[in-house]
């Protein structure tokens, strides 16, 4: 298997070649496909599967497909549970978004917001966001949601277990309705299963 029968445009490939990877993961050759085709994907994969390339690299993907709209409003917005895993998604997204103009940030709590208002000022396609941040960064009119095309719940087990359910509630009604959804989780608890059913239209389901 190798990353060119992916679907993949010529820009991530080279991404992908810098990087040194040969082949891709299995949760990337299950993933990818069908996140290109714009389904919901319900992904079970742990850390260190390669999970974050299997959503980076065909949300990137779609986002420089679709239309640039003039004040580039988000387009693609990452929820993750803590600081460390957002800026190591970031680190990810800009490292394979080199060779394409999309423009991408992270904003997480416990630092000074300013900065990250005045980043979001400039027009950002992608967000990275953990939620209390978005939530206060919302409701200071930093940001609009209303342009959401993609919405990727990442470590979502974490998310619920480190109590984020009300925030994810909130942000969900933040967000258009029609939209596509990934959520990716290593396990699949009551809770998990409850949260994806009400987020994802008849999903692709993928181990890892
Ligand atoms: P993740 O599970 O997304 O945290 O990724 C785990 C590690 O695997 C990261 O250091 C990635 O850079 C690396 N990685 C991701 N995809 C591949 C691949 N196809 N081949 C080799 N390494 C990869």
């Amino acid at each position: 298997m190798s990353f060119n029968t992916l679907g993949l445009s010529e820009p991530l490939l080279r991404a992908v070649q810098k990087k040194g990877y040969t082949t891709p993961s299995p949760i990337q050759e299950k993933a990818i496909p069908p996140i290109l085709e714009k389904k919901d994907v319900l992904a079970s994969a742990q850390t260190g599967t390669g999970k974050t390339a299997g959503f980076t690299l065909p949300v990137l993907q779609l986002l420089s497909q679709g239309q640039q709209l003039r004040k580039r409003p988000v387009r693609a917005l990452v929820l993750t549970p803590t600081r460390e895993l957002a800026a190591q998604i970031l680190d990810n997204v800009r490292a394979y978004s080199e060779f394409l103009d999309v423009r991408s940030m992270v904003i997480f709590g416990g630092v000074n917001a300013k900065p990250q208002i005045r980043g979001l000022r400039n027009g950002v396609d992608l967000l990275v966001a953990t939620p209390g941040r978005l939530l206060d960064l919302h409701s200071q009119k930093a940001l609009s949601l209303s342009k959401i095309e993609v919405l990727v719940l990442d470590e979502a087990d974490r998310m619920l277990d480190m109590g984020f359910q009300r925030d994810i509630n909130k942000i969900l009604g933040l967000l258009p309705e029609r939209r596509q959804n990934l959520l990716f989780s290593a396990t699949f608890s009551k809770e998990i299963k409850k949260l994806a059913n009400g987020i994802l239209h008849h999903p692709v389901s993928v181990e890892a």
